[in-house]
């Protein structure tokens, strides 16, 4: 037997590294900015803590395109590093210069924010750079830095005359990756990496327009001045306390998400929580109505201000994906492929909190204004009924707030209900039997006849119904849903209470035969006994199974696509 190590040649592994590190190349300018964002937020512990006696001042990240040079700038004015650090950090590939700042530091540096640990970040460069140029100064006082590297292991280290602390990374954009020199391809980067981000970004400048001086003449056009163009906002609502914030901050944060949006959320849930993991966030309940054909990145996962993906799936359980709003948490890695992302236990340690921090805002809504609560059920319900189907820990929530609504708008919870209609809605064995309808102007009719026997008939329209009903009927005992077209409604007809009918017992036969021929489909029940003086002259049903069937295929189908597969009942 023998034993050795594996010898890893960086010329081999530097172009793996240049293509698969990451799967989508505009990723290099997040992670450039996050470097330079770190940088700046190292500055800011480091004299925070007096270690570094230098003044913190304003400092911001600049990127700056010069398309005749074929240059993309990223420059920052954080702790720089010397010709020292630069050998360390940058030359050791996957060596986390951010990593061992925060090990250094342990708990003091704990919330200072800091993005990097993997120490791959600073190499994206390369995946559209044919070169790449480090000038640096670091806020000690030793000699500016300047390191060349063409993308070979190769690279050159000289000192440097930059005078000005920080750092300033210049990419030479390769010939095939010149989209990275327009600038409406880098603004929609910045927007949706970097929106929030905690150090100001500039990108270029634009123009404001002064208020007119109050001897202005009627058409002479207001001043204008050009003026930084800052793409940030480095203080988004998520980070800061929820008792600093009040419902018009919660409002104008969700238009700062969804510029596009023009209704207003109907409530708002603020995540914070930092132990025994780190999340803050904001998730929206918006108007849902029936429609489940909801795209599926509407929560923005972010990682300490950086934007990782609108494809929370995994991370926030199924039917929470209908809300809209941001997740921040260093805890989720800001991984290099999404499979490794849901295998990570914190994760799914997370999606438990998100799913409790739900129902408790529901909860405790309810509570507070049930008229409320009722008024918004119907963009709700979807979120809540698909949740109590797939959630058992939210099934139990939900049983004190879930509501449902008869067709005369009444609002029971389960408890009211059974109140309600345990004793007079009973069959043959004693099961509660719960009538529903699913469409008030079709199943009229039906209702009517139902109502004038002093049943009470819920509204249950949303299309996974027929799963909830399952659901419902597994986990309560001792009932029974029947629509009110169902074949078991007979059952529930009091004996007491005779049929009167003003057929003779021949016509009835005749009429029960005609319609069953003309309707000529063996899964309908043509019922001329139960016929009711007020409503129809007689009632046509089909068995409830049968049509539970039909449904819970198409809803298992086409309708719930959203959803991917339902889960087991
Ligand atoms: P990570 O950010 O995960 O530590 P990177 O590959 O992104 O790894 O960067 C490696 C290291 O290089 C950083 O940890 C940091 O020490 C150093 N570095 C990179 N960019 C800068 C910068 N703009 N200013 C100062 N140091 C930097
Ligand atoms: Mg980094």
């Amino acid at each position: 037997m023998s034993t050795g190590k594996i010898n890893v040649s960086v010329e081999n592994i530097f172009p793996l590294i240049k293509k698969f590190l990451y799967s989508d190349h505009e990723i290099f300018l997040r992670e450039l900015i996050s470097n330079a964002t770190d940088a700046t937020l190292k500055l800011k512990h480091l004299t925070s803590i007096g270690e570094a006696k230098v003044e913190y001042g304003n400092p911001r990240i600049e990127v700056k395109i010069d398309k005749e040079g074929k240059k993309l700038h990223i420059t920052d004015q954080g702790i720089g590093m010397t010709k020292k650090e630069v050998e360390k950090y940058i030359n050791q590939l996957a060596f986390s210069g951010a990593e061992e700042f925060l090990n250094k530091y342990e708990e003091g540096a704990k919330d200072t924010g800091i993005i990097g640990h993997f120490g791959l970040g600073f190499y994206s460069a390369f995946m559209v750079a044919s070169k790449v140029e480090i000038i640096t100064k670091s806020y000690k006082d030793e000699p500016a830095a300047h390191w060349t590297c063409d993308g070979s292991p190769d690279f050159t280290l000289e000192e440097a005359d930059k005078t000005d602390r920080g750092t300033e990374i210049i990419l030479h954009i390769a010939d095939d990756s010149t989209e990275f020199l327009e600038d409406n391809r880098i603004s929609e980067l910045l927007a949706k990496y970097n929106k929030f981000m905690p150090v100001p970004i500039k990108f270029g400048t634009k123009t404001e327009t002064l208020p007119k001086p109050e001897d202005a003449k009627e058409d002479e056009p207001a001043p204008t001045k050009e003026v930084d163009n800052i793409i940030n906002n480095p203080n988004p609502a998520w980070t800061k306390q929820p008792t600093d914030l009040e419902e018009k901050d919660y409002n104008e944060f969700y238009r700062e998400l969804y510029p596009a949006q023009f209704e207003e959320p109907l409530f708002n849930i603020h995540l914070n929580v930092d132990y025994p993991f780190n999340l803050t966030g904001i998730l929206y309940f918006p108007k849902l109505g029936q429609d489940m054909n909801i795209q599926k990145d509407r929560i923005q996962l972010y990682q300490n201000q950086v934007f990782v993906t609108d494809n929370v799936e995994g991370i926030v359980p199924d039917f929470l994906t209908m809300l809209r709003g941001v997740i921040d948490s260093p805890d989720i890695p800001l991984n290099v492929s999404r499979s490794y992302l849901q295998a990570d236990g914190a994760v799914k340690k997370i999606s438990g909190y998100i799913t409790r921090k739900v129902a408790d805002k529901l909860k405790a809504l309810f509570n507070s204004d049930r008229a409320d609560f009722e008024a918004k059920w119907n963009d709700i319900k979807l979120v809540i009924e698909y949740g109590m189907l797939s959630d058992d820990k939210f099934f139990e929530k939900a049983d004190k707030f879930a509501l449902f609504p008869t067709v005369d708008d009444t609002y029971f919870t389960w408890e009211e209900l059974e109140a309600k209609i345990k004793d007079a809605q009973t069959d043959k064995d004693g099961k509660m039997v719960v009538l529903y309808a699913s469409d008030k102007d079709a199943q009229h009719a039906y209702i009517q006849s139902a109502k004038d026997k002093g049943y009470e008939v819920l509204l249950l329209d949303s299309p996974i119904v027929p799963h909830l009903i399952q659901k419902l009927e597994t986990s309560k005992e001792n009932v029974s849903f029947v629509r009110v077209d169902g074949d078991h409604i007979d059952n529930l007809i009091k004996k007491e209470e005779e049929q009167i009918s003003k057929l003779s017992d021949e016509e009835k036969e005749t009429l029960k035969t005609t319609i069953t021929d003309a309707i000529a489909a063996q899964s309908y029940t043509v019922q001329v006994e139960a016929m009711d003086s007020n409503a129809a002259p007689f009632i046509i049903t089909q068995p409830e199974f049968m049509r539970r069937m039909k449904e819970m295929q198409q809803t298992g189908g086409g309708g719930m696509s959203m959803f991917g597969n339902m889960p087991e009942m």
